[in-house]
């Protein structure tokens, strides 16, 4: 089978293919593949209408929601590169990307229109055209007008914003002109910032079908499955290991708007989903409630973690208290979401020495190299930096060349973190380069701290920082969160560390918080807890 070039093709033959299966579930609602073709036709035609040319880029902050998906669609049915927008970004947040991508059109909610993104995008030069969406509050979900598409509240006097709804009924043609190819940019997207100003690299519609089609093959279940989208899609993990998965393989995409437990246990309930992707840390979160049995995960045959470490401490918790093993999984936003899986009918092994778990083996096609500071590649089982060569990695950043010839010389990813390679090519993810901790001029990884924390009984989440110290340079600090009902004194914690590791390594503090920061994405953000509270 030779691949859709985008997934606006695939998205056309799983149409043929099953015109009336539910493309999208959002509680009681449901759209299939024809009318969601149909209504993103119509959002294509009319961004065409108000004079979106091919190549324009197109921002859309919304939640996970059949919104989402049209207006995205309907933007790349009309020519456009999407820029993703995390929906809880503030205004300064927004204008930055707006400013920066050139933004001609922004699709948001028309809540935050009406609270801040009208000013933003009047402020932004190239923004001309806005569409909002009613979206969704949890309260209201089972609401009829949630997928009825009707408006809330009536547009202020001086809005020039179309609704999404509206526009999407109008029943518009797309236009016949604006079909896009592998080599066309089809997101820019911004990475999550955990280490510093985002930068917006360009995914292809190339690197999208690559890593979709990986996801059907190196994941496999039944064509016309249920996929959860428990990632949210404005990030590289949902676009691609849930919603362009699920597309090519004719699926039902199962939304639930933003991630929280009770909703998110009740969909599986009801919507019986085979497959899921997420980050390590949702699969906690769902393993600390209190209403959690094996049986909301009876429907798996895919449960997948990606874009954050995973403590194997967590995969075993999970199986012996669930069932389902979790699959880890390498990516990043450069790498269009993975580069690396644990194949099908395998386990990722241990590593014996550091007690990390491995993130799987390189896909087809990609090459992974570990390296040292001199660029040389490394022996096996040796430390280095990642460096990824393959038809996934992205061109480039938007706008910045010279940030894309500090990480892909000679277009490979210099992904920034360290890690090492088996001699049976099983890959180990160690940490972030800037995340190292430098003790007295020892070299401390947070993550294998944390690893000993995760398989203390009490702790639900751990993050493990560098301090400033006055005599060693660094010391080691630890932030946790405890499963609900159990107790721990910091002291405990640190005493638990200090008999499995050595000196230098265990944290000479620990505090215990009720939740650790964390990105929209559910990354456990270090950086917050670096910087003085
Ligand atoms: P920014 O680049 O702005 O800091 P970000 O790196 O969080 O944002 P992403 O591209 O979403 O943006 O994250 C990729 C990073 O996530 C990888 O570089 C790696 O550090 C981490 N990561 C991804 N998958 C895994 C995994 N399975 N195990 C350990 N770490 C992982």
């Amino acid at each position: 089978v030779t691949p859709a070039e985008t997934l606006v093709h695939a998205f056309r033959t799983a149409v043929s293919r099953a015109p009336g299966r539910p493309a999208l579930a959002y509680f009681d609602g449901r759209l299939d593949y024809r009318e969601t073709d149909a209504l993103s036709d119509s959002v294509a035609g009319h961004l065409t209408a108000r004079g979106l040319v091919r190549g324009d880029r197109v921002a859309i902050m919304l939640q996970n929601s059949p919104q989402f998906v049209i207006a995205l669609l309907g933007a790349w049915k009309a020519g456009a590169t999407v820029v993703p927008l995390n929906p809880m970004y503030k205004s300064g947040e927004v204008s930055h990307v707006l400013k920066d991508a050139e933004v001609t059109a922004l699709i948001c909610s028309d809540r935050a229109w009406d609270a801040y993104l009208h000013a933003t995008a009047e402020a932004a030069p190239s923004v001309r055209i806005a569409v909002t969406a009613c979206e969704l509050d949890l309260q209201t979900k089972n609401d009829p007008r949630v997928l009825g598409f009707e408006r809330l509240p009536a547009p202020g006097e001086d809005d020039w914003a179309d609704d999404l709804v509206a526009v999407a009924r109008q029943g518009l043609a797309a236009p016949e002109d604006r079909e896009l190819t592998a080599d066309d940019v089809a997101l820019i997207s911004y990475t999550s910032g955990t280490s510093g100003t985002p930068k917006g690299a360009m995914n292809s519609h190339g690197n999208i079908m690559v890593n979709a089609e990986r996801q059907r093959t190196g994941h496999p279940v039944a064509e016309g499955s249920a996929y959860f989208a428990l990632a949210p899609l404005f990030h590289i993990t949902g676009m691609v290991c849930q919603l362009a998965a699920c597309v090519v393989n004719a699926g039902t995409l199962v939304l639930a708007y933003r991630f929280e437990t009770s909703v998110v246990l009740e969909a599986f309930t009801e919507h019986r989903p085979a497959y899921t992707v997420g980050p390590s840390t949702a699969f906690m979160a769902l393993a600390a409630h209190p209403g959690v049995t094996p049986e909301h995960f009876a429907s798996f045959q895919v449960i997948s973690s990606g874009g954050a470490p995973l403590p194997p401490a967590l995969v075993e918790k999970f199986r012996a208290g669930f069932g389902p093993y979790i699959r880890n999984g390498y990516g990043l936003t450069e790498c269009t979401a993975p580069c690396a899986a644990v194949p099908p009918e395998r386990e990722a092994p241990v590593d014996p020495v550091s007690g990390t778990l491995s993130v799987g083996v390189p896909g087809p096609d990609t090459v992974v190299r570990i390296l040292d500071e001199n660029g040389q590649e490394v022996p096996f089982g040796e430390q280095g930096e990642i460096a990824v060569r393959g038809p996934q990695v992205v061109r480039g950043y938007w706008n910045l060349p010279e940030a894309t010839a500090a990480a892909f010389p000679d277009g490979e990813l210099r992904t920034g973190d360290i890690g090492f390679m088996d001699a049976a090519g099983w890959l180990y993810v160690v940490d972030r380069k800037k995340d190292m901790i430098n003790a007295s001029g020892f070299k401390v990884w947070p993550r294998e701290v944390e690893d000993v924390l995760y398989t203390h009984p009490a702790v639900r989440e751990a993050a493990v920082v560098g301090v400033p110290d006055p005599y060693r340079g660094e010391t080691v600090r630890a932030y946790v969160s405890l499963r609900p009902g159990a107790t721990a004194e910091p002291g405990e914690l640190g005493a638990y560390c200090e008999e499995r590791l050595a000196a230098y390594k265990y944290p000479r503090e620990v505090e215990i918080l009720t939740e650790l920061p964390k990105t929209a994405s559910g990354k456990i953000l270090r950086r917050e807890l670096r910087s003085p509270r």
